[in-house]
């Protein structure tokens, strides 16, 4: 299904291949350049495909290359130099479809999906439903199946907003009806194409991944079933996990896109004035905050270790990293002057490509949101170790009660940062945060999460100071 030889190859000398996959097809010397705002030529994708695209997230016993979280990153972010949808398609095959079904599926049906993926049009993942919230999936998830006597599996569900729609499959969240009555519980189902009538989406772009609202009801075989834990308990966590895998290795796609339009943006610019490298520069913090974050995931993430214990970390990473994407984009198409406005400009299509990765995986309001929750409750290593918090505490003292807040040079070292942060979350308890300002406290401790990992870069450091500063604003308007 790969091509052997790429297996064996050393990172560099993989990545070199890829490069030149993708310098054929979307590289601005490329002779038949494809036009990503149009629907992806499936059989030049195949090519690349076959050229270890998807490798790094296929583990060794199918073929795949041996687990590193930083080649996995490097294949996303330089596929995110050649556009949005080439690194988006990357990301959905890679994250959302063969992460979750080797981790969960029994192997059989793996090997009758793999072929799918490789020789054929691969697949989506479907959870977001229209006639429910999308941020709310979990409790009011319509979409059901249930065993039906003859054995065989009886599945009905409306999707929509599918990456990869109309193509050979869908991996299908869905709950179990028994009887009259929904489990909590949610699994996966491997439903073809045959069982799924769509109606294409008229997306603004992205239009290489292709959506649509997808109908799906039939009869499926009960092997189709992806159970995410044998304890039906266990369920729900094991969907979550999916989340957090997924959105720590958004960054991989946010950066190359980031880098992207950094490159493009000094191709483009005619003007060096003062004020437009004040702007650059705007965009060539963002890059840093990413980059640090970038090396996060690197550094603690293995493709083949749980990762249960970093919901926080996750919604930090795909928070952050999407925000900041979408706003160097903004910034660089502003700089482009008229030219920015042209339809197929690199630059245009970047920004209208780059805005829904702040709304899908989770909307950013609800991520900065949970992450005051998460970092209001006892992580999974404090629980583990019988700590308990108290809710009367101020936000800087669970700051400094939290590892996973660092500091280069002590937590303490704050308020020689900035007296204004140290002052702020030292004002507020744990219990005074309504709602509405959970939202703006997320984005502050999101951004005091980098703060801390900076090292020797005073230009971002002050970057980070002055945007906690504006969160402060608006936390307090
Ligand atoms: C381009 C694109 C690709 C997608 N790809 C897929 C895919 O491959 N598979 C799939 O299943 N789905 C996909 N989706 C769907 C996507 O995951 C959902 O749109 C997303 O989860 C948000 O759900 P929603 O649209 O129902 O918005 P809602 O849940 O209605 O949220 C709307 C807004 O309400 C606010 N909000 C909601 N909850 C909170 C909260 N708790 N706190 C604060 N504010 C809140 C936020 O401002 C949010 O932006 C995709 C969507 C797009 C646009």
């Amino acid at each position: 299904m790969i091509n052997k030889d790429v297996i064996s190859l050393s990172t560099k000398e993989f990545l070199g291949n890829l490069k030149n996959f993708f310098d054929k097809y979307f590289g601005d010397d490329a002779q038949k350049k494809i036009d990503l705002m149009e629907y992806l030529p499936e059989d030049k994708w195949l090519e690349i495909k076959k050229q270890g695209l998807l490798a790094p997230f296929l583990p060794a016993e199918y073929g795949g290359r041996t687990p590193s979280q930083k080649e996995l990153l490097e294949v996303l972010r330089l596929a995110g130099h050649y556009g949005v949808p080439v690194t988006l398609r990357t990301g959905i095959e890679g994250a959302l479809v063969i992460q979750p079904l080797t981790k969960y599926a029994k192997k059989e049906l793996i090997e009758k999906v793999l072929p799918f993926i490789f020789e054929g049009e691969g697949g989506g993942l479907a959870i977001t439903e229209p006639d429910s919230s999308g941020s709310a999936i979990a409790k009011e998830m319509l979409s059901y199946y249930e065993f039906l006597e003859n054995g065989n599996i009886y599945i009905k569900a409306k999707k929509y907003w599918q990456g990869n729609s109309q193509s050979d499959f869908l991996l299908v969240a869905a709950k179990e009806k028994k009887g009259e009555k929904m489990e909590k519980s949610i699994n996966l189902l491997f439903v073809p194409r045959k069982n799924i009538k769509f109606t294409p989406i008229k997306s603004e772009g992205l239009k290489a991944v292709r959506y649509a609202v997808n109908e799906i009801e039939g009869e499926i075989p009960a092997e189709n079933l992806i159970l995410l834990s044998e304890v039906p308990r266990k369920n729900l966590r094991e969907f979550q996990d999916l989340f957090i895998r997924s959105r720590l290795q958004f960054i991989g796609m946010t950066h190359g896109i980031i880098e992207n339009v950094h490159n493009n943006v000094t191709k483009y610019i005619r003007n060096k004035i003062d004020f437009i490298m004040h702007e650059l520069h705007e965009i060539d913090s963002r890059r840093a905050v990413s980059k640090v974050l970038y090396d996060f995931v690197c550094k603690t993430v293995s493709p083949d270790k749980p990762v249960n214990d970093k919901l926080m970390e996750a919604n930090i990473v795909k928070a952050v990293a999407s925000e900041y994407a979408y706003e160097a984009a903004r910034i660089a198409q502003k700089l482009m002057g008229a030219k920015g406005y042209e339809s197929g400009h690199p630059i245009s299509n970047i920004v209208l490509d780059i805005r829904p990765f702040t709304i899908f995986e989770g909307p950013n309001d609800m991520l900065f949101a949970e992450v005051f929750d998460q970092f209001s409750k006892t992580s999974i290593e404090e629980k583990n170790n019988g700590i308990t918090l108290n809710k009367g505490m101020t936000i800087y003292e669970r700051f400094i009660s939290d590892s996973r807040f660092v500091f280069e040079n002590g937590k303490e070292s704050l308020k020689a940062v900035s007296e204004n942060i140290y002052n702020f979350i030292n004002i507020y308890k744990l219990s005074d945060i309504n709602p509405v300002k959970k939202v703006f406290a997320g984005k502050i401790l999101s951004k005091l999460f980098v703060l801390g990992r900076i090292h020797n870069d005073a230009y971002t450091e002050k970057f980070l100071v002055r945007e906690i500063n504006k969160d402060i604003l608006d936390f307090n308007y």
